[in-house]
């Protein structure tokens, strides 16, 4: 591999040839422009490829590089735990941003606002595309300190298509409810996830859902290369309204609106208007679907009129799946199941390879696993979380009940959530209880009890 992991043997002669990866292009199709740009080039190609190719080597996700001070840190995040990178001279870290944002197709001369912007690459035959996103970073101590941007860059292999429900597991109950509120021609779809968590793969697939030859979906947004089978993306005319642009698609006899992720209020009232003729269907960033929906309330600001036009919400979350190659199995006690919610008759269930020992005679630990570098774990896949919004719960949601509420009213109703739907994939072996728990525990660790308060001493 790359930057951190020089072999500085020179008589070791079995050092491969690092395979870098390769830049093909803005998504956009804006060509580049290096000759004018050859300074920047020299100084950030070379370093853009390296740590790419180390992303790239590591199956991470995302990388992120951070300035702090005359430094900057790089990040790598493989199915979601951080490994930390190289630590950049600013200078270098600027030159590695600038350069992959003009290769994407951004502006380098914008330094003091965000952008979003594509890059095709190519890594051992596999076709993969960049979302490079810059900010300005926070501005350093010291007089003299140059401006400096955080970027994040989140991969995406195109080859692995991931766009059936059936491709990322959506469980047949949130199927059949997208089903039939996408064809009831009213009402608002809503699909939330944390932040590069692939939410808008979710929502495609939510959207696949839907049979696009008897209903006339339409797409309103920029999908980037993402294309829909049978789902057309509606042009707005410039100059027109989105309420207009819904009154187009009407009468274009559209039942169904897919819209790009909702944040602003004016969008959403105007979305709130569209849905008493169409559905609507979009993506938001929410920790779970009850955070999802009281987000949404806010949005409208009148929890009564959200109520009344929220149909369902629908959220995921991405666990680690166990490494295939050095899973243990194991058979659990029947009061283990029971704990846990598991039929009783389960007979095997998996767990991460325990540290390997070292050998009795030489002391030497053995290699780790190759599959999954040790780590126990390799991929990650979609557990799901849906709350309907029965008559019940729009008594909730119109009160202007709370998140708390809300969990406590689908909790009453049994609603499908992460713990109920992630045990599906303990039961066939995908991942173990260790991660189930490491990522539904509460923030900050488990609960304590609570220390009993110290008397105050009598006065
Ligand atoms: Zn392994």
């Amino acid at each position: 591999m790359g930057l951190f992991s020089k072999n500085n043997n020179d008589d070791d002669d079995s050092e491969e040839e690092i395979e870098y990866v390769l830049f093909q292009g803005a998504t956009s199709g804006k060509e580049a422009n290096l000759e004018e740009n050859q300074k920047l080039a020299a100084a950030g190609l070379p370093l853009a490829k390296e740590v790419v190719t180390d992303a790239l080597a590591l199956r991470a996700e995302m990388f992120k590089v951070e300035p702090q001070g005359p430094k900057a840190l790089v990040t790598f995040f493989v199915d979601g735990m951080k490994r930390p990178g190289p630590r950049l001279p600013i200078q270098k870290a600027n030159a590695l941003v600038q350069i992959l944002k003009l290769l994407g197709g951004g502006d380098i001369k914008v330094r003091d606002k965000p952008q979003r912007c594509g890059l095709k690459a190519e890594y051992r035959d596999l076709p993969f595309e960049l979302t490079i996103k810059t900010r300005p970073a926070p501005p350093a101590k010291g007089p003299k300190a140059p401006p400096a941007e955080q970027l994040t860059v989140v991969f995406r292999n195109t080859k692995t298509k991931r766009v059936v429900p059936e491709d990322i597991g959506m469980p047949e109950v949130v199927k059949s409810k997208v089903r039939h509120y996408g064809k009831s021609n009213s009402g608002i779809v809503l699909i939330v996830g944390p932040p590069e968590s692939g939410l808008t793969t979710t929502a495609l697939c939510a959207l696949r859902c839907v049979d696009s030859y008897m209903y006339q979906c339409y797409i309103i947004g920029d999908l980037g290369t993402r294309t829909v089978l049978n789902v057309p993306v509606f042009e707005q005319e410039e100059g027109h309204t989105l309420e207009h642009t819904f009154l187009r698609i009407q009468r274009n006899e559209g039942n169904l609106v897919y819209m790009a992720e909702l944040t602003d209020p004016a969008v959403v009232k105007d979305v709130i208007q569209g849905s008493t003729e169409m559905t609507f269907m979009s993506e938001m960033y929410a920790r779970d679907a009850a955070d999802g929906i009281t987000k949404f309330v806010e949005l409208v600001g009148n929890p009564a009129l959200a109520a009344e036009q929220l149909r369902m919400v629908v959220s995921h979350k991405l666990i680690r799946k166990l490494c295939p190659k050095c899973k243990e199995a194991f058979r659990p006690n029947p009061k283990l199941l029971a704990q846990v919610g598991l039929p009783e008759e389960t007979e095997t269930l998996y767990r991460k390879a325990r540290p390997p020992e070292p050998d009795e005679k030489t002391g030497e630990l053995p290699e780790p696993c190759r599959a999954c570098d040790g780590a126990g774990f390799r991929a990650r896949a979609a557990v799901f979380e849906m709350i309907d919004v029965t008559e019940g719960m729009k008594a909730v949601i119109a009160g202007g009940g709370d998140s708390a509420a809300i969990r406590k009213q689908a909790k009453e109703e049994k609603q499908l959530n992460f713990q109920k739907d992630a045990l599906r994939l303990v039961l066939d072996g995908s991942t173990g209880l260790d991660e189930l728990q490491r990522t539904f525990a509460p923030p900050g660790g488990p609960r304590r009890k609570k220390k009993p308060a110290r008397r105050r001493p009598p006065e």
